[in-house]
């Protein structure tokens, strides 16, 4: 078998075991003679599996009631306009914490639905940092306050969530469950699973009951509606998607659960920074206090030598290095499956561009 050092930003590495797992059942799914993408959504199977997947989110969330855990369609980037569309009028303000790219496409969806104040903005500094809860300059009025924990193509990240006296809601796409966090403050948390959760197809909403029973009662389509995706089933899930995340979760509990992830997550980011910071030869791009564990991004002095680390690695078995297309440079994605070896393998890999053409 030849598995190479996958640093995607997602689609991205999933841990070997549960690829493993899902081979091995493939076929003959637990013994009912099927695949679990060949059986009835509302068969015992998928439940069973739907169920599982629900109790251990909850579970490694640490919240045991008021919260609803549901498996949703669409990408992230559906939950950009599903959030407003439930929970903000006309007439009404919502709060946006702009940290890159991916907050302003959520602040371009809410504004077609009402008013939009933005709290803070690092974009005339290139979206180099996340604010620090005094950097905040809340409407006073909002419905809620929206940010994104983890900036995937800036490499920053929220250390905590924003202290804020609204309703909060967070884009968790590319650090969910990579550690432990404050589930309760927050009243919905959403997240492609295609990072650090499963394959792309799913998207996980936790949303909590309180806030649900704010959101619209009329003028919603039912397919967009929350609650249309509580309870009984509506209609049929991405049943190999939800499959994928309930052994993804698995392998989180019997790796430590949260706080399992964030030592092994730290651990990794910490060899990448050490190596970049060494000396002037790379550069990290994010602000040292606002950098992401998840998306390490850094730069060379020259861009055509950037091309040629890329081009080097891909042929030293490294790959998804590039940065994102709108910001160039380099950027390994270290997601919770993303073997510490790797990273090792990584730097060392560095070391020897460093001293080969430093
Ligand atoms: N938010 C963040 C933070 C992301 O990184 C991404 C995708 N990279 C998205 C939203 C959009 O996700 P999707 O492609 O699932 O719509």
């Amino acid at each position: 078998m030849s598995r190479i050092h996958n640093f995607s930003a997602g689609p991205a590495a999933l841990p070997l075991e549960v690829l493993q797992k899902a081979q091995q059942e493939l076929t003959d799914f637990r013994g009912c003679g099927m695949s679990i993408m060949e059986v009835s959504h509302r068969g015992p199977e998928y439940i069973q599996v739907d169920a599982s997947a629900r109790e251990r989110m909850l579970r490694l969330l640490g919240i045991e009631e008021g919260y609803e855990v549901l498996f949703l369609q669409g990408g992230a980037s559906m939950q950009f306009l599903m959030v407003p569309y439930n929970f903000l009028n006309k007439d009404q303000t919502a709060d946006y914490i702009a940290t890159g790219t991916w907050s302003k496409k959520a602040i371009k969806e809410a504004k077609a639905f009402g008013n939009v104040h933005i709290s803070f903005s690092s974009e005339q500094d290139e979206f180099t940092y996340v604010p620090t809860n005094d950097q905040l300059n809340p409407s006073g009025i909002a419905s809620y306050t929206h940010y994104t924990s983890n900036n995937t193509i800036f490499g920053t990240e929220f250390e905590q969530e924003p202290v804020c006296d609204t309703p909060l809601v967070c884009d968790a796409s590319s650090n969910f469950l990579s550690k432990p966090i404050h589930t309760k403050r927050h009243a919905l948390i959403y997240a492609g699973a295609q990072k650090n959760l499963g394959p792309a197809g799913v998207t996980i909403v936790v949303i909590e009951k309180e806030f649900l029973s704010k959101a619209k009662a009329t003028g919603v389509p039912t397919l967009l509606q929350y609650g249309t995706h509580v309870g009984e089933m509506y209609n049929t899930p991405p049943v190999f998607c939800v499959y994928m995340v309930d052994l993804v979760l698995e392998w989180i509990e019997q790796h430590g659960g949260l706080a399992g992830m964030e030592a092994h997550n730290k651990a990794k980011a910490a060899l990448l920074y050490e190596e970049i910071d060494l000396d002037a030869f790379y550069r990290g791009t994010a602000q040292k206090n606002s950098r992401s564990r998840m998306n390490v991004t850094f730069r060379l002095s020259d861009p055509e030598l950037e091309k040629v680390f890329i081009k080097d690695a891909e042929a030293n078995g490294f790959s998804g290095l590039k940065g994102h297309r709108s910001v160039g440079g380099m950027r390994a994605s270290i997601y919770n499956a993303c073997p510490v070896a790797s990273v090792e393998a990584l730097v060392q890999f560095m070391q020897e561009f460093r001293r080969t053409r430093g």
